[in-house]
């Protein structure tokens, strides 16, 4: 498992937005915690036409903390 920090993919508003899996994606952000291999599409607009992939421990300057 990986550690997220303040600010990485995992926490943010747009990691996920395409995948029905909210539940997942929730847990995730409660635990702070991810699998080694999970991989999620990145929703931000700019991205989206991209189809950019990220994991829960990358991120940009696009970052915008998901709700509690
Ligand atoms: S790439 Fe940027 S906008 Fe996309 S999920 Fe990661 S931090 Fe959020």
């Amino acid at each position: 498992m990986k550690t997220i920090q303040d600010g990485q993919c995992g926490l943010c508003r747009h990691f996920g937005t395409h995948d029905p899996d909210t539940q997942k994606l929730q847990q995730i952000r409660i635990s702070r915690q991810a699998p080694e291999d999970l991989t999620e599409e990145c929703g931000l607009p700019q991205n989206e036409s991209l189809h950019l992939v990220v994991t829960p421990i990358s991120g940009c300057e696009g970052f915008e903390p998901a709700a509690a």
